[in-house]
C-alpha cells in the first residue's frame, strides 16, 4: 500500500484554509451560489479533472480518471449557507449580511477541493475513478436529488462503488474526532400539514357554529398518543407542531384552525405509518366531532442511511490513518436530516460527522451548527482532505 495522505495534506493545510476562509467571508445560500461555483472552480484549475457545471443549480462536478483501471467511488462536499447574521468575530467572519456560513459547508467544499488536489497528484497509481461532487443547496432545497437527476452519480460512466461525504460540528464533537454508525444516521424530516374545517360563529353561542380549535387541539395532542402506541419504542417518531393559527378575537368562532408539524422517522417503514396513520387520525378525529379536515404530508429528506459494509470499511480507514481514538460508533443517529439520503439510497456509503469544536471551548456547551456564534476551527481542514482521499484511494484499492 502507498503512503497515507496525511504528510501532503498538512502541506497544502494553508492553501485550504485559504479558500475556506474566502468562501465562509462571501456566503451564498440557495441553489444558485456563483461565487462559491468560480472559487471551487478556481481551486480545481490545472488539475487532471473532467470539469462539468449544473444546469438547474450552480453545481460542480468533476471526474479524475486514475492510471489504472478500477471502480469509481464518490466524494461529495456541499457548498451553501444559511440565512443567519454572523456574529463569530471571526476576521474572515460573512461580509453578506443575512448569510453566514453556519453549518461548516465552507469547510466540506474546501476539503473536497483539497482532496481533489491531493488525489490528481496520485492519478498515475489511483485503481479507477473518483467524483467529487460540489453540491449547493443542502439546506432544504435537495440540491443532491438534483444533482443525481443531472447525471452526477453516471458522471464517470459507471456507478459509484461507494459514496462518502463528511459533515463537520462546531459542538458535541471535540475536534478531530469523527463519529458515524451503521444503518440509520439521520432522520427522515417530512411536514404534515392540517386544516380544520369549522364554521364560524359568536363566541356565546357554540352550539350554532362548528368550533374547529378544541377539535385541532384534541388532534396535536392525538398526535403524541399516536407516536406512542402505534411505534415500537425502540424506534423512535418525533412529531412536533411548530406553528398553530386560528381565529382572531375572543368572542368569535373561527370558521378554521390550521397547524403544521414536522415529523422524524429513521426508517422508510415508520415513515410510510406514520404518514398513513397521521393523516387517518386527523381526518376522522374531525369526522368524530362533525367536522372536517384537510391533512397533507409533505416529503422532506429520507432517512440517511449508511451501509453497514462501508461504515465498517471507513471505521477501519479512520483507525488506521489517524488512530483509534480518532473514531466514536455513535450509539445514535441524529434527528436532523440530510440530502446526501438521496445518494445513500441508490449507492452504498456513509456519512461521517466529524468534529471542528475550536480546542479552547467546550465541545459539549459551544455553540452547535446553525447557530450565529458557531465557530468551526481550521485544525480540522487538513485531515479532512487526507480522510476524503484515503477513503477513495482505499475504497478503489480494495476493489480492484
Ligand atoms: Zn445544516
Ligand atoms: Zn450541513
Amino acid at each position: 500500500m502507498t503512503a497515507g495522505f496525511s504528510e501532503e495534506a498538512a502541506a497544502i493545510s494553508d492553501e485550504i484554509a485559504e479558500l475556506r476562509h474566502a468562501i465562509h467571508a462571501e456566503p451564498e445560500i440557495g441553489l444558485d451560489l456563483p461565487k462559491t461555483q468560480h472559487k471551487v472552480l478556481s481551486a480545481l484549475a490545472g488539475l487532471p479533472l473532467e470539469i462539468s457545471t449544473g444546469q438547474t443549480l450552480s453545481s460542480v462536478t468533476a471526474v479524475l480518471r486514475g492510471g489504472k483501471p478500477g471502480k469509481t467511488v464518490l466524494l461529495r462536499g456541499d457548498m451553501d449557507a444559511l440565512p443567519v447574521d454572523e456574529r463569530t468575530g471571526l476576521p474572515f467572519a460573512s461580509v453578506t449580511s443575512g448569510a453566514m456560513h453556519a453549518c461548516g459547508h465552507d469547510l466540506h467544499t474546501s476539503m473536497l477541493a483539497g482532496a481533489a488536489r491531493l488525489l490528481s497528484a496520485r492519478q498515475a497509481d489511483l485503481p479507477g475513478n473518483v467524483i467529487f461532487m460540489f453540491q449547493p443547496g443542502e439546506e432544504g432545497n435537495g440540491g443532491a436529488r438534483l444533482m443525481i437527476e443531472e447525471g452526477v452519480l453516471d458522471a464517470a460512466g459507471d456507478r459509484p462503488v461507494a459514496a462518502f461525504t463528511l459533515h463537520v460540528s462546531s459542538g458535541l464533537l471535540p475536534l478531530g474526532i469523527a463519529a458515524s454508525k451503521a444503518g440509520p444516521a439521520m432522520a427522515a424530516a417530512d411536514t404534515l400539514h392540517v386544516t380544520v374545517r369549522g364554521r364560524g360563529g359568536h363566541g356565546a353561542q357554540p352550539h350554532h357554529a362548528s368550533d374547529p380549535i378544541p377539535v385541532a387541539c384534541e388532534i396535536v395532542t392525538a398526535l403524541q398518543a399516536m407516536v406512542t402506541r402505534r411505534f415500537d419504542v425502540f424506534e423512535p417518531v418525533v412529531v412536533t407542531v411548530g406553528t398553530f393559527h386560528a381565529g382572531t378575537t375572543d368572542n368569535v368562532i373561527p370558521d378554521d384552525a390550521a397547524f403544521v408539524a414536522t415529523v422524524r422517522t429513521f426508517s422508510p417503514q415508520s415513515r410510510d405509518l406514520v404518514k398513513a396513520a397521521s393523516v387517518q387520525l386527523v381526518k376522522q378525529l374531525a369526522a368524530a366531532h362533525g367536522l372536517t379536515a384537510d391533512a397533507e404530508f409533505v416529503d422532506g429528506y429520507p432517512v440517511t442511511a449508511n451501509d453497514q459494509v462501508e461504515f465498517g470499511f471507513a471505521a477501519k480507514t479512520i483507525g488506521e490513518v489517524f488512530g483509534e481514538h480518532r473514531f466514536i460508533t455513535a450509539p445514535n443517529p441524529l434527528t436532523g436530516s440530510e440530502d446526501f439520503s438521496y445518494v445513500l439510497e441508490q449507492v452504498p456509503g456513509v456519512f461521517i460527522m466529524v468534529g471542528a469544536c475550536p480546542p479552547d471551548s467546550d465541545a459539549a456547551t459551544a455553540p452547535f451548527n446553525h447557530s450565529a456564534e458557531a465557530v468551526f476551527d481550521d485544525g480540522v481542514l487538513a485531515d479532512g482532505a487526507a480522510l476524503y482521499a484515503e477513503l477513495a484511494h482505499r475504497r478503489l484499492a480494495a476493489s480492484s
